[in-house]
């Protein structure tokens, strides 16, 4: 069996983003940024009332995405921030 510790997280704790590796081996990755809700992997994302509250105020502002071509790629395919929010997993939302 994997401890939590193990695992390569490639989705976004705070809108469900995939496709970064966010956190590994229960680090999080300081090099990555979310395109979509422009969270940067912390410690303090430890907490899911961190969690929370960002992404609370990032959606009270519209859910603005931190990269303009990543959000020209994924709009144009159809993306919804409803079905990109089903990803976070259960214990982040
Ligand atoms: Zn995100």
């Amino acid at each position: 069996m994997t401890g939590a510790e193990d695992r390569t997280e490639t989705v976004c704790r705070v809108c469900g983003f995939e496709g970064e590796v966010f956190w590994e081996g229960g680090w999080p990755n300081e090099a990555a940024i979310c395109p979509c809700c422009g969270n940067e992997p912390d410690v303090g994302d430890a907490g899911v009332m961190g969690l929370r509250n960002y992404r609370g105020y990032w959606v009270g502002q519209g859910a603005p995405w931190s990269s303009p071509s990543a959000e020209r790629r994924h709009k144009h395919r159809g993306w919804d921030l409803l079905e990109q929010m089903r990803n976070i997993p259960p214990q982040w939302r």
